[in-house]
Formats: C-alpha cells, structure tokens, sequence
C-alpha cells in the first residue's frame, strides 16, 4: 500500500487545482460541516475534511470487515442482555470510573424496576486499522465498536461522488467506477424506520436527543430526511428540553411536548461533559419508558473499552455466542491483543511489558469521542503513577496497531493542500433490529474510511484529526 497516487502526488501545481475542485464538488455533495465559530447555526457552513485522493485498502480485508459485521451485532446484543456477564466485567472499572459507575446505576435500575421496552436497535460501527504483518501483508484489527451515537454515516453517503469526480477530472474513469457506492444513513434510517414500526403506533414520532452545538448536524439530516421520506417525523431536543418538558404515562409510553415518541435516537450522551445532574435525570428517565432507545444503556454498557478487553480472554465469546463457533472464530481474528489493568498478577504483567516496550502498547480510560487514549511517555508516565493503585482498573491495555503509511493529500479548510505520510481507519456501519427475543433485522449497512497524518497518534474527524476517505479495493 505504499505510495499509491504516485507520481499526481508530486505536481504541486495540479494538486491545487484539483484541491479547488474537490473542495467544491464536495460543498455542491453536502460534505459540510458547522464551523467552529458558530457550531449552532447553519448561516455559515464550510466542506468536512477529507482527503483528495481516495486510499488504498486490500480488498480483502474490506470483505472481512464486511463479513464480520452480522457477528458484531449478534454479539453486542448478547452482552447487552447478559446482565451477570455486564456486572461482573465492570465490578472493578466501576469503583473507580464515575461516569462508567453512573451508566451502570441507570442500567441496575431500570433492570429492578423491569425493562417496558419491547423492541431493541442497534446502530453501531466496528472500527478497524490494517496491521502491516512482517511479510508485507496486512491483517484487519479491530480498533474498538461504537455502540452509542456512531457518526458519519450521512457524509459518508456523500463523499464517493467527491473522489469519482477527481478521478474523472484526472480522466481516470475506470478508477472511478471503481469507488464503491456507500449509503449508510439510508440503512441507519431503515433501522430506525423498522424499530418505529415495531412500536405500532401510527402518530409517534422519532426523538433525535442533540447537541446544542453541533458541527455535525449534515450527518444526522441526512438520517432524518429518510425517515421523513418515510413518513417518520424526528424532533431534535436536547437532555435538558427532556427535563423540562418529557414525561412518562402509567404506562411508561414516554411523551416529549405533549407527542409520543416511538424511538429514542441518541446523538448525545457519550462523555461524562454532556451531563449534568438534571441530564442524568433525563436519561433515566428516557430509559425507564417504553419507547425503543437507540442504545438502551446496557447496549452502550457492551460498547465500553472494558468490556471489549474482557470479549478477548480465552472462552468468553464462546461462551456469549454458543453453538456459532463459525461467527466465534470470525470475529476472534480481528481481535488485537487487550490486557486487563485489574490489580493482580496478570494487570502486573501487562504493566511490566508495556513500561519495557512503550512503543507496542495503547493505554485506554472507559470513554469515547477521541483524544482520550495515551501513547509513549504519556502513556509511561500514567502507567508509574496507576500501577500501584485501584484506578488502573478503569484503564485497559491495548496492543498498538502499526499500519504501513502512505501519502495523500489532507483537504481542510484554512489550509493549503500538502501531501503527507497518512494511515487508515475503516468502520462498518451495523444495525439489527430484535422484538423480544427474536431478530428482525440483522445487517451491514456501509462503511466509513477515515485518514490521518501520521503523527496524530488518536482522534477522529470530529476531534479535527482525522479526515473523510473512500477505500479504493486493490
Ligand atoms: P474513541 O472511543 O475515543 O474513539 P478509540 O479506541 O477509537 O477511542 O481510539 C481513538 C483513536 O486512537 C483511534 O481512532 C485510532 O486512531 C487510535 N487508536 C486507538 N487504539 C489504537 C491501537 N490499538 N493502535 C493504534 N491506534 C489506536
Ligand atoms: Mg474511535
């Protein structure tokens, strides 16, 4: 995978040129984003980042990632109900995780009090990076899963017509047509549309729970212009407009301004910031009900780093899947290697080889979003301070990925276009769809390439990071 546009990467000029028409293919496609500035109005928009050239990802491992999905989401479905399995992984984290420990109150709860929801959807994306393996090749490593607020799925939708249009205008045509079609938000809103149906009630309505600053917001109109298309109405409320103004009748049916809302779809919710007291309030409140939470708390309980760890160790997805030792062993092979930090001989272990070889290893606190993970002398540093005490538990320890690099060129607005050396990350959107006990959806519904500098050790496209690519198969 090394060089891969080769030689249009050195023409200074030409790359400017078509950065310029790039850029504004990508505004007329809907590639955009709010601006930092003023990230809660549309008045001023400018394009998402993304690279000019889409990069190069063996085919192979694009299939794999593709053919594992269906077994991820059976997978998080099954931790999610497996109370005795949630309970024992986190029983250490919690003590010392207060965000992790709240989620799990919410999710002890409502377990009490008896779950009123009947229909379960998931929207989650599997997140990976090709490991470059000493004979050249590359293997698919899963990074982690995203069970809670997956993003990107609408850009994503939005970018292959980008790359096509550099590739025709470079009068690369069959290269072109050989940039997949990618409509995630579509299969996203199908799963909402088919959770909503589910609930049976012809004028409830789909709550998006918002951000009240969010760049973000193209993504997630795109799902909702397919629910409308639909006929599925979404109003956009944030925790604190559910504090003020939701309720729940005597039969936990839950209501926002006086309509009943069917699916309960979270774009917030995911960092210990976005609540306050009165949030976590809200959020108990939506969880008590029962309208379909898109994810119920023990389904963002399954997405957590501690609990990714613990899938690892030797029996467990086995056990959690039995009788699928084909699935098992799929999704086995996209394990890396994850170390538990519990006290005990085996976190004393873990400890002792990543403080011999800091370059090997990934330290992970329980959270989402980007920027929180620590590497080399940071990650050292932490590692001296935690290992003699309880709040390593709150951490795992992660095998570091090492793809090969390759250039491209990074577009973002303010800058000019430059080729650097980049590394991939792919994610496949997965949604499933379970009333009671039995599946009623259960699919892969695109994917998402996003593209670094390689000095960014972490962060996504929204931690400004990353940027928005295609997967050119080879
Ligand atoms: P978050 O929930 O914050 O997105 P991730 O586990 O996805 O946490 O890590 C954030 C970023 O850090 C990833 O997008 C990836 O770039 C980098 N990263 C995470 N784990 C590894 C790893 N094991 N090897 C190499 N890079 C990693
Ligand atoms: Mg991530």
């Amino acid at each position: 995978m090394a060089n891969s546009w080769g030689s249009l990467l050195q023409d200074e000029q030409q790359l400017e040129e078509l950065a310029q028409q790039a850029v504004d293919r990508a505004l007329a496609e809907g590639v955009l984003l709010r601006t930092s500035q003023e990230p809660s109005s549309s008045d001023v928009v400018s394009y998402a980042p993304f690279t000019l050239f889409p990069s190069l990802v063996p085919a192979a491992l694009l299939e794999q990632a593709y053919a594992v999905q269906q077994d991820f989401n059976l997978l998080v479905d099954a931790v999610s109900q497996n109370a005795a399995f949630l309970e024992q992984t986190l029983s250490s984290t919690i003590k010392r995780d207060n965000f992790t420990a709240r989620l799990f109150d919410i999710h002890k709860q409502v377990l009490k009090e008896g779950i009123a929801q009947t229909v379960f959807l998931g929207l989650n994306r599997s997140d990976y990076m090709f490991q470059r393996n000493a004979d050249g090749s590359s293997a698919l490593k899963q990074i982690e899963i995203n069970t809670i607020s997956a993003s990107f799925g609408g850009l994503a939708s939005r970018t292959p017509a980008v790359h096509r249009h550099v590739l025709n205008v470079l009068s690369k045509t069959k290269e072109a047509a050989k940039i997949l079609s990618n409509n995630p938000s579509k299969g996203l809103a199908l799963g909402i549309a088919k959770a909503w149906e589910l609930y049976g009630s012809a004028n409830a309505l789909v709550l998006l729970i918002a951000q009240e600053k969010e760049r973000n917001v193209f993504d997630q109109r795109a799902i909702e212009n397919e629910l409308l298309a639909r006929n599925i109405h979404v109003i956009r409320r944030r925790f604190e407009d559910v504090s003020a103004r939701g309720s729940l009748d005597q039969n936990r049916k839950l209501f926002m301004d006086g309509q009943e809302i069917a699916v309960v779809y979270f774009r917030d919710g995911y960092m210990p910031s976005q609540y306050s007291l009165q949030n976590w309030e809200a959020r108990l409140l939506l969880e008590r009900s029962c309208a379909v939470k898109c994810p119920d708390i023990a389904t963002q309980l399954a997405g957590t780093k501690k609990v990714q760890q613990e899938l690892s160790r030797a029996g467990v997805l086995e056990a959690l899947l039995p009788g699928q030792p084909e699935a098992t062993a799929r999704l086995q092979a996209t394990f890396a290697g994850l170390y538990s930090l519990d006290m005990g001989e085996e976190g004393d272990q873990a400890i002792t080889e990543a403080l011999a070889t800091p370059s090997r290893f990934v330290l992970k606190p329980q959270r989402e979003g980007g920027g929180n993970n620590l590497y080399g002398d940071e990650m050292v540093q932490a590692l001296e301070r935690l290992k003699d005490s309880e709040e390593r538990a709150s951490y795992i320890l992660m095998e570091k990925i090492e793809p090969e690099p390759f250039g491209n060129c990074l577009l973002r607005p303010g800058s000019p276009a430059r080729v650097v050396q980049c590394i991939s990350e792919l994610g496949i959107f997965g949604v499933y769809v379970r009333q009671g006990k039995t599946f009623v959806m259960n699919k892969h519904v695109g994917h998402l390439l996003r593209t670094k500098a390689i000095e960014h050790a972490d962060g996504g496209v929204a931690a400004g990071v990353a940027v928005l690519d295609n997967p050119y198969p080879v």
